[in-house]
């Protein structure tokens, strides 16, 4: 349950979020620039925004879109970034419902800290499969390897589905 209720607090994400600092570097603006999509497990990229798997996912399946340009307001994005964010949603919903059934979704956004922006400088959209009684199967995915397996899984198959 402490995955699905508290995703930033576990101590192994902590201790990544502390490496993400001594590095200085935005953890989005670093996905941006680079050419490792694999290692990054981005599955799509536009002309303003990208959309890449969580690394702590709160479902299997967790996609965020990312603006490419490090701002982190709604209101700091032009009216084409909207415009690819909301197509970017939809065709990430649209690959994730052809790759894995689910029920329902969750798409959105958290804006500040308190309402539970893990990189809050740094807009992005969370997309969120969801499935009836998820809350339920969630703590069996409690083990890092098993996870990081799973992205990898998840990663090939909406990537193929993206580009379609
Ligand atoms: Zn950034």
């Amino acid at each position: 349950m402490k995955r699905l209720f508290s995703p930033w607090r576990s101590a192994y994400i902590d201790s990544f979020k502390k490496k993400q600092k001594k590095s200085e570097k935005c953890l989005f603006c670093r996905i941006a620039t680079e050419d490792r999509d694999d290692k990054n497990l981005v599955i799509w990229r536009g002309e303003h925004c990208y959309v890449v798997l969580n690394l702590f996912p709160y479902n299997s399946g967790h996609a965020m879109i990312v603006p490419y340009r490090h701002v982190p307001g709604i209101g700091d994005l032009r009216a084409e970034e909207h415009r690819e964010i909301m197509n970017a949603g939809a065709k990430c919903i649209d690959a994730l419902t052809k790759t894995s059934k689910p029920h329902g979704f969750n798409f959105g956004a958290n804006i500040g800290r308190a309402a539970g922006a893990g990189i809050e400088h740094h807009l992005h959209f969370h997309v969120v499969p969801r499935w009836e009684g998820d809350t339920n199967f969630m703590p069996v995915l409690g083990e890092t390897k098993l996870i990081s397996e799973d992205l990898k899984r998840t990663w090939t198959r909406l990537r193929r589905r993206m580009s379609t």
